[in-house]
């Protein structure tokens, strides 16, 4: 049973209080009641009392029911109050209901008073619940306005039925223009389908669906947004409404996107790197396999580009890799992929070739494109570029391998000299992991004073005594086998090791043998051999300057042996740097003659002492006619040029005597003496006068 109502009444009349209370008991109301006449009485009795009606009278002596009404609504104003009273006119009844009366009862009529109780009670009550329910709509009316994220809601047919502020601004729309409106019409068309055909039956279903799709602004402007679809079901379980928040997160996928696009490319020229290369290539093969057509991964490497760097400096450098990185680009076909893996090896990845020898004119292509004289930083540049190339499937069934074997083969092209292109064969990454191991001994070698000198001594064919020695580098290996120069030279060259090398062996060589004094007092001739990059390097002339001032060795029983090859290769750079040899008073031998295509006029303008004829010459001139007279017309056309020839190489004693036949100069080989320590080779010195 609920508690009795507690009723406040405004009489001043016993026997009309006596008939009210019973005749609201004989209605089925409990009641508790107080009874004020007072101003002061009514306002302490709503204070403690706390009445949930009031019913008054009209006429109070001392206080009016006018009065009391105004300030029951003042300071009570959501409790009902009451006229019970004497018959008041029509007018002045309307007046009391317009100050906020909620009733009046004639006393005379007192059985309408019970109903006017409950309904000003259920009203009041109603009241109550209407103001709450209002209140708790007003602040969340508050936070939705307040939000920065979209919120909005839809009806069972999707149309918008609400949206917020902020999802009027995201959209750039009026609310006005926005409400009524079908809610996919503000998504774009894929989001609009993810919305229809997954978001909102999910929704159904499951109560909520959440997930990113993308909104489109009235301007056309997509924006990517996170966003909860609410389903909002009836008693018989259909959805009634749908809400929904979207959050921007324009910015999120655009940092995320940025990751991506820095974890995938090298930040130099903007290419893919080694990651997304590996991804494209793994793709590539998945393709090659269904389409059975071939792929080709060629590996890039620019030739002496460390030279770029150190002659023009590292921008200099930097922007040939640039312009490099988009010579490849424009170069092949939008579907191939150009990445950069390293300082100067870029790999350019061919997909879908009609034919594996396609390779070759793409490659070639590449090179022409390349070796075009470029102007950078107001400097005129040519690089050119080495390429291997490694085929899927036959050389590789994985990214990994593939590029090792093209690396393997862009090695093999640079071991020749670089600026052309090679096929991967098998046995080549043998070579090139061996080639890295004699690198890096060679460097130790370097550094623990590992190599030794040995001599070997040149003969003058008439007198056969001995005129010189020639310096041969030698490279004992931990396990105390030798290495052979004609190997660990190369590597020494394109690593740039030759220049300390050089430097070590011209100055050893000098001081070793200044220590063999002839008879006559002076040195015997010292040969020593100088490598193509050395001749290249315009410090060279300064560097043996050096060499014969600190060592105090004759400058004109210096020898320098330069290969054909090497000369005909520096062009005039080496013309130029022959000329300041010469005037150092050293003399100049070509090297290994008859191997290159020098021609003769050539020579004569060069500042020549001897000419070494070619061992495989010698080797073959007993038995070949051919070899015979190549090697007598190297004597005759020297000896016209008022140079001397040394054959290298000789074995036997037929070579011999064909050569002194030939009226050959000097001699140097096996048969009469072989490279030997410098201990071992002084003593032939120690009774010759040397001239
Ligand atoms: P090269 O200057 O033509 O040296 C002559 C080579 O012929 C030497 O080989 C020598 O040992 C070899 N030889 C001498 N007599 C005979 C013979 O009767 N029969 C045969 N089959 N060979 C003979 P080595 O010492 O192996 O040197 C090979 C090449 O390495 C040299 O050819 C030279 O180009 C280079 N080299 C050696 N030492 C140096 C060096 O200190 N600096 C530079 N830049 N190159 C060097
Ligand atoms: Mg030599
Ligand atoms: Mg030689």
């Amino acid at each position: 049973m609920s508690a009795a109502i507690r009723v406040l009444l405004i009489e001043d009349s016993p026997d009309d209080v006596t008939l009210m209370q019973r005749q609201l008991k004989r209605e089925g109301l409990e009641i508790e009641y107080r009874v004020e006449t007072t101003e002061e009485g009514l306002r302490r009795a709503i204070e403690d009392f706390r009445p949930q009606v009031m019913l008054s009278d009209f006429t109070i002596p001392g206080f009016s029911g006018a009065e009391a009404l105004r300030l029951a609504a003042t300071i009570a104003p959501s409790v009902p109050f009451i006229f019970v009273s004497g018959t008041i006119g029509e007018e002045v009844a309307v007046q009391c209901l317009q100050s906020g009366a909620t009733d009046y009862v004639l006393k005379g009529n007192l059985r309408r008073l019970g109903s006017a109780v409950r309904r000003a009670l259920r009203e009041a009550a109603e009241r109550v619940v209407a103001r709450t329910a209002d209140e708790t709509r007003h602040r969340l009316a508050q936070i939705l306005e307040a939000t920065t994220d979209l919120v909005a809601t839809k009806d069972a047919k999707r149309r918008l039925t609400f949206l917020n502020e902020a999802g009027c601004r995201l959209i750039g729309i009026t609310r006005e223009e926005a409400i009524g409106r079908q809610a996919e019409d503000l998504y774009t068309s894929a989001a609009r389908r993810l919305v229809r055909e997954i978001a909102v039956p999910a929704a159904d279903k499951d109560g909520a669906w959440e997930g990113e799709s993308a909104l489109l602004t009235q301007d056309g402007v997509e924006i990517p947004v996170s966003q909860v679809i609410v389903a909002h079901r009836g008693a018989d379980g259909a959805t009634q409404f749908y809400s929904t928040i979207a959050r921007d997160i324009r910015e999120r996928k655009a940092h995320e996107a940025q990751i991506v696009h820095m974890a995938n490319t090298d930040a130099l020229t903007g290419l893919p790197n080694r990651l997304l290369l590996g991804d494209r290539v793994a793709q590539a093969i998945v393709h090659s396999r269904r389409s059975r057509r071939p792929l080709a991964m060629l590996s890039i490497d620019l030739d002496r580009f460390k030279l770029v760097n150190e002659g023009f400096g590292h921008a200099v450098g930097d922007e040939v890799l640039r312009e490099i990185g988009a010579l490849l680009r424009a170069t092949v076909r939008d579907g191939d992929t150009v990445a950069r893996l390293g300082a100067d090896e870029f790999v350019v990845l061919l997909a879908d070739l009609a034919h594996a020898g396609d390779t070759y004119s793409v490659a070639r292509k590449l090179l022409d494109a390349m070796s075009r004289p470029r102007r950078v930083a107001g400097k005129e540049l040519r690089v050119t570029a080495s390429i291997g190339a490694a085929l899927f499937p036959d050389d590789g069934d994985g990214f990994e391998l593939l590029l090792r074997n093209a690396g393997a083969a862009v090695h093999r092209v640079k071991a020749q000299g670089g600026g052309s292109f090679q096929y991967y064969a098998s046995g080549m990454t043998e070579e090139a992991l061996e080639r890295i191991a004699l690198e890096r001994g060679l460097q130790v070698a370097l550094e623990q004073n590992a190599l030794t000198l040995h001599f070997q001594p040149l003969y003058d064919l008439r007198t056969r005594r001995p005129t010189g020695v020639e310096t041969l580098l030698r490279w004992f290996g931990k396990d105390g086998k030798a290495v052979s120069p004609a190997r660990f030279i190369p590597v020494a060259e394109e690593t740039g090791l030759i220049r300390p090398i050089g430097e070590w062996v011209l100055a050893r060589a000098c001081r070793t043998v200044l220590e063999w004094k002839t008879r006559g007092g002076s040195p015997p001739r010292v040969g020593v051999n100088v490598s193509p990059r050395q001749l290249r390097d315009g410090t060279f002339p300064g560097i043996v300057k050096r060499v014969l001032d600190e060592t105090g060795f004759p400058a004109s029983r210096l020898e320098l042996e330069i290969t054909e090859s090497a000369l005909m290769e520096s062009g005039d750079a080496a013309v130029r740097t022959m000329a300041e040899l010469k005037a150092l008073e050293v003399t100049i031998a070509i090297d290994d003659f008859g191997t290159g295509y020098s021609s003769l006029s050539y020579l004569s303008r060069m500042p020549i002492d001897r000419l070494k004829v070619d061992l495989a010459f010698v080797h073959r001139m007993t038995k070949e006619r051919q070899d015979a007279a190549i090697v007598q017309a190297v004597v005759s056309l020297g000896h016209a040029l008022g140079l001397q020839v040394v054959a290298e190489g000789v074995e036997t004693e037929e070579q011999l005597a064909l050569l002194a036949k030939m009226d050959c100069d000097e001699v140097q080989g096996y048969l009469l003496a072989r490279p030997a320590s410098g201990e071992q080779v002084r003593s032939l010195f120690d009774e010759e006068s040397t001239t």
